[in-house]
């Protein structure tokens, strides 16, 4: 996560919109294997302006489930013998609920390289905070295997091309690191037709549990558009190798191509972000700033539009599908 930008277009958008009725006054207990804190949403609130504007798409379904977010796995296999909610995932990382009433379909899309001990909890938390809601989801990871820098936006663009191919009928697509676990079970995954969505606007840290960070000023971590918003917006930008600068990149095409960018309120888009180290392959770019400076004239002619790679292959895996990619 990168600069500041101004953020003058950003709306809140209301939870009620979102269908979280619990929201405002639930205590979420969090228990890890070595900690265990209480925090109350209502104190979070407190802390923030008032949300402003209705939403858009009220037809998320919200669990009323305490959702107990669980950091005690580092192996893919262990999930395999011991969680039983993945016997019932469909071929490639997908779910549809029982009762096929949802028409809601969804695209989770992980920019990946090399995390194997975030994927496992990532999957661990991300299949059962996502099946407590009346949602149909595949999780793609795309897994960049070349040895140029991370690309993190160029393999956002290649899994949005790759997972509307695979299926057409999903509309709302998650663009989600991997370190980044919810820990809320009233939030809800949806779309707007309104506005790009922030997801991740309140984060604490698994090494500092006490600190909730306030992030509504930047637009990286999660983000999720229908189709049409992220064609609108000429996916991300194809240009930025290591870290930073795509996720400013990208809120100056939501907002060049004319859309608005809104923050999911503090109380509600909270996640838990792993500590780690900078990757390896993944160094700041120190091109970053001069890209952003010309991101306004670029932006239609560097996206989904002039994407390059190649797909080395695609593999239905239990837990995901896994797209690996080469630039
Ligand atoms: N990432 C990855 N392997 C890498 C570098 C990055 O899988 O070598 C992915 C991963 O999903 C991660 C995201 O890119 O969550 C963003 O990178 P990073 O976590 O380093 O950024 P920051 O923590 O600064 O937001
Ligand atoms: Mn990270």
């Amino acid at each position: 996560m990168n600069e500041t930008l101004p953020s003058s277009n950003m709306v809140k958008v209301s939870p009620e919109t979102l269908n979280s009725p619990l929201s405002n006054s639930t205590l979420t207990t969090l228990s890890t294997a070595t900690e265990s804190r209480t925090i109350s949403s209502t104190q979070l609130t407190a802390t923030k302006p008032k949300v402003t504007q209705a939403p858009p798409n009220a037809a998320c379904y919200a669990s009323q489930t305490p959702f107990i977010v669980n950091l005690n796995y580092s192996d893919i296999d262990f999930l395999e013998e011991n969680v039983d909610f993945i016997e019932h995932l469909l071929e490639g990382g997908s779910w549809r609920p029982a009762q096929a009433v949802s028409t809601i379909n969804i695209s989770i899309i992980i920019p990946y390289r090399k995390r194997e001990s975030h994927l496992a909890v990532f999957l661990l938390n991300v299949h059962k905070f996502l099946q407590m809601q009346n949602i149909s989801y595949t999780i793609f990871i795309v897994n960049q295997v070349d040895d140029k820098k991370f690309n993190r936006a160029g393999l956002f663009n290649v899994g949005f091309y790759e997972a509307q191919k695979m299926n057409s009928s999903h509309d709302c697509y998650f663009f989600h690191d991997v370190d980044l676990i919810p820990d809320n079970g009233n939030l809800t995954y949806c779309c707007s037709s309104d506005a790009v969505l922030h997801y991740a606007t309140a984060i604490w840290r698994h090494s500092a549990p006490g600190e909730i960070k306030d992030y509504s000023m930047f637009f990286g971590g999660i983000v999720a558009a229908t189709a049409s918003q992220f064609q609108k917006a000429n996916g991300f930008s194809n240009r930025y190798w290591g870290w930073g600068g795509e996720d400013d990149d990208f809120l100056k095409r939501v907002r060049a191509s004319g859309q608005n960018a809104s923050n999911i309120p503090f109380a509600d888009g909270r996640y838990v972000m792993f500590k780690h180290d900078r990757d390896k392959g993944n160094e700041p770019n120190g091109l970053r700033m001069k890209l952003l400076g010309e991101t306004q004239k670029t932006w239609k002619s560097d996206g989904l539009n002039t994407l390059n790679y190649t797909v080395l292959s695609i593999l239905k895996k239990k837990y995901y599908t896994e797209i690996q990619v080469s630039f």
